[in-house]
């Protein structure tokens, strides 16, 4: 029988309390593995106040100590990494290892918010004025709301809690409702390595769960990753209720392919960018733009045969390099949008739509795809599918090349491959995106950095982790201080100046 999940709230494991539920299936069979409570409004808002009333006392722990907790929690996931990566994958379809690297990146967070109070550190000045003084703090906001897509069970969530709670917030997180079962483990972890009951919840649920975190007056601010449609919604609701709000959204990540480019190293860099986890990242590469029609033939006679031979498995076969797709409905959607490209009249070099895989012929697997002279008016181009569906767009020249990473919607990551430092410096200078790579096809940045794209993969001011995700979850505040006590100034009605 399907397991029944739970809320995650005040350091319990609570039984949903309404009639609403999803499924979970397993993405390589089919199979309905468990079953998630959807909370209702008031659920919700039981998770917001456990999270207000720990907050007080959550926030009087030093900083320090605050690290203490997050050096336990990173040394419990790495003692628990088998078990994460398990429920990871379990869930999502991704394969051990890449469920494994994309835990490792979250735990690179963990590592950041170790060093918090070396990060919280104010600025001071003496004798502002004569015997005044002024320094700066930042202080946490309250309750915190993280809500995550399906794709990164562990890393996106990490992403966002542990800077939230280092910075001495409570946390209410909204996981995605197809994966969360890593997120209420990760919280029973932070929970063994010291945070107090009620730091961090999690609820699960759907719309009215997030609807619910977006308009509780309680909530300070919310952190959204997911798609561009929800993120702008979450965004405009948020802040229309007084939030701070970062909300990330998709993307359709351009890699530029010069003629000077190392070809081979392009080729490898493309297979993983594009297929790597089924194309199912925010930084998978879904545009190859190649410059000149030399590149282009040259590179696709490169990636055809690889593209073919690409192994497809369960997520515990050891030997796949990507599994499958996590709902059948995602499936139909990736499927439906390859159709889309034939009738739009793009040239399909590899057909993943006929892929099936002995014994799992209920699985979401579909094979790697690769359209060739793709036009910036068909929907293959402009819209994001998420899937491994490679687009290969042919410019004749870098400025095409460049306009073209410039003009689409999205701007959450792009790269550049060449052997030219002028052409590179311009790229990196010249384009509107938010992560730029050159000759690194997935430039994510390191948790001592931000996370975030431009346009409409980012609504709010705010990237993730990093300095950002500090400035995100904290209020700065300026005290100016006059001692000693007893120096009469006598009463000034200008506007004062400090002498
Ligand atoms: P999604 O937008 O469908 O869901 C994300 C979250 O929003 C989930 O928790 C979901 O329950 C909730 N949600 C869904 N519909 C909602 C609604 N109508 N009202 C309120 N909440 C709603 O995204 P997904 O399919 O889970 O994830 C894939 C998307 O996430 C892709 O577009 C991908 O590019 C994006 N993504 C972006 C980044 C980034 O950093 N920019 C990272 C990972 C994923």
């Amino acid at each position: 029988m399907a397991e029944t999940l739970y809320h995650y709230i005040g350091g319990q494991r609570v039984a949903g309390a309404g009639e609403r539920t999803g499924d979970i299936t397993n993405p390589a069979t089919g199979e309905v593995i468990a079953q998630v409570p959807f909370a209702s409004g008031d659920e919700v808002r039981q998770a917001i106040q456990t999270a207000a009333k720990a907050h007080p006392e959550w926030a009087a722990v030093t900083p320090q100590n605050r690290a203490r907790v997050m050096f336990r929690f990173k040394a419990l996931i790495e003692a628990n990494m088998d078990e994460l990566a398990e429920l990871t994958s379990r869930e999502h379809g991704k394969t051990l290892s890449d469920a494994k690297g994309s835990i490792t990146r979250g735990i690179e967070v963990v590592e950041y918010a170790c060093g918090i109070s070396q990060v919280l550190k104010g600025e001071f000045s003496e004798n502002v004025g004569t015997n005044v003084d002024s320094y700066s703090v930042r202080q946490p906001l309250g309750v915190c709301a993280g809500i995550t897509p399906f794709n990164f069970p562990a890393m996106v969530p990490m992403w966002m809690f542990p800077m939230a709670i280092a910075a001495g917030n409570t946390f209410v997180l909204k996981p995605s409702e197809k994966v969360p079962s890593t997120s209420l483990r990760l919280a029973e972890l932070l929970e063994e390595a010291g945070a107090h009951p009620g730091v961090l919840n999690v609820v699960n649920g759907d719309k009215e769960a997030v609807d619910t975190l977006l308009t509780d007056p309680t909530v300070q601010a919310v952190s959204f990753v997911g798609s561009t449609p929800i993120a702008e919604y979450i965004y405009q609701t948020g802040t229309a209720h007084g939030k701070r709000v970062q909300a990330l959204g998709g993307a359709k990540n351009h890699m530029v392919v010069m003629p000077d480019a190392d070809l081979d190293q392009a080729t490898d860099a493309l297979m993983g960018a594009a297929y790597g986890s089924a194309g199912e990242r925010c930084m998978a590469i879904s545009v190859a733009v190649t410059v000149g029609d030399k590149v282009a033939d040259a590179l696709i006679d490169q990636l055809k045969p690889r593209v073919e031979s690409l192994r497809i498995g369960p997520y515990n076969d050891p030997d796949a390099d990507m599994g499958p797709l996590v709902t059948r409905q995602h499936y139909e959607k990736v499927k439906n949008y390859i159709d889309v490209g034939v009738e739009e009249g793009a040239d399909l070099v590899v057909d993943g739509r006929g892929f099936s895989l002995q014994g799992y012929e209920d699985g979401n697997f579909i094979g790697g795809s690769i359209f060739d002279r793709v036009t910036p008016d068909m929907r293959i181009y402009k819209e994001e599918i998420f899937g491994p569906v490679l687009a290969v767009v042919r410019a004749e020249s870098y400025d095409q090349a460049l306009g073209l990473v410039n003009d689409h919607e999205f701007g959450n990551g792009t790269a550049i491959f060449t052997r030219d430092g002028d052409a590179a410096r311009n790229f990196t200078a010249r384009t509107k995106v938010g992560m730029v790579g050159v000759n690194v096809p997935i430039p994510v940045p390191v948790a001592y950095h931000s996370f975030g794209g431009w346009k409409r993969s980012l609504f709010g001011d705010h990237h993730m982790h990093g300095p950002e995700g500090v400035r995100f979850y904290t209020k700065l505040k300026t005290i100016t201080e006059r001692w000693p006590s007893g120096i009469r100034q006598g009463a000034e009605f200008i506007m004062p100046v400090l002498k």
